[in-house]
């Protein structure tokens, strides 16, 4: 499963990672970060500006497809297009859709009503709350909420200091969402089949996912009061919620970390 495939991508790579391309060591050997590469220093309106034949260039790169794989799926997506109606097979197309939406909702009703889905919203909440309370503040500070942002950022406020903050207020608002999405995820797929390997499956990897999403989370809390003692009671019910994320993930989800990452657990065993 380490191995890349014929372009040397690792297949699913992108799938069980903290999505922060800027730093990974296999951003070459995954489709989703080498486009991120490519993308960096790309002018905002050359990307608006691109044309069908661009975007279809992008997309034969995301999927590793040749010029003959984009000639056959438009030959088969002409076909179906202009192929014969027929009211039977119609009416049974319709009838099936119709009770996979029913078990769709009924598992999206399953998922809402699990406590670690209400935990992962009101965690996205309560950032997101918090955040829009200082992010001025932090910003005067010189703490740098994103890579991406704070190139006008005072030199002199590049203090030791303010990096670790920086750092730490990052992995909060870059997991924040992560954790919610992710939830849902591992429980959608934990619920929808009972038959999935126990351990090597897509919910169980990304609950993997989940789990150091909340570990980098807690961690940097800590940092974050350590370094700003006055903000301690602010960020205490956010720490709160985070370690019974934890808690009803191991609950939940007791073998996850046996999950084996490609490309990342290839030396670790687990
Ligand atoms: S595996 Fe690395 S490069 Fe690929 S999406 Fe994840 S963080 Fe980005």
């Amino acid at each position: 499963m380490h191995t890349p495939d014929a372009q040397g991508y690792i297949p699913f790579i992108h799938n069980y990672c903290d999505r922060r391309c800027e730093r990974c060591r296999f951003v070459r050997q995954c489709r989703v970060g080498a486009l991120d590469v490519d993308d960096v220093g790309e002018a905002e309106d050359a990307v608006a500006d691109e044309t069908p034949e661009d975007l279809r260039k992008r997309l034969m790169k995301l999927m590793g497809l040749s010029e003959e794989d984009m000639a056959a799926l438009d030959a088969a997506e002409e076909e179906q297009e202009n192929g014969p109606a027929d009211p039977v097979e119609d009416a049974r197309e319709k009838a099936e859709m119709a009770e996979w939406k029913r078990e769709r909702e009924a598992l999206d009703r399953q998922v809402d009503a699990h406590p670690l889905s209400g935990m992962g919203s009101t965690y996205l909440d309560l950032v997101h709350a918090w955040i829009e309370a200082r992010e001025e503040a932090l910003k005067a500070r010189g703490v740098q909420l994103h890579h991406r942002m704070g190139v006008d950022i005072p030199a002199e406020l590049h203090t030791p200091e303010v990096l670790v903050l920086s750092e730490a207020v990052q992995e909060v608002l870059w997991f924040h969402t992560m954790i919610h999405v992710k939830l849902q995820r591992a429980l959608h797929g934990k619920l929808d089949d009972d038959d999935d390997d126990p351990v090597q499956s897509d919910w169980n990897g990304t609950a993997k996912v989940c789990v150091d999403a909340v570990d980098r989370s807690i961690a940097a809390w800590e940092t974050f009061v350590e370094l700003l003692p006055e903000e301690a009671d602010d960020a205490l019910p956010m720490q709160e919620l985070l370690r019974r994320i934890r808690k009803g993930l191991d609950a939940e989800f007791p073998d996850a970390l046996t999950f084996i990452r490609p490309g990342f657990d290839a030396h670790m065993g687990g």
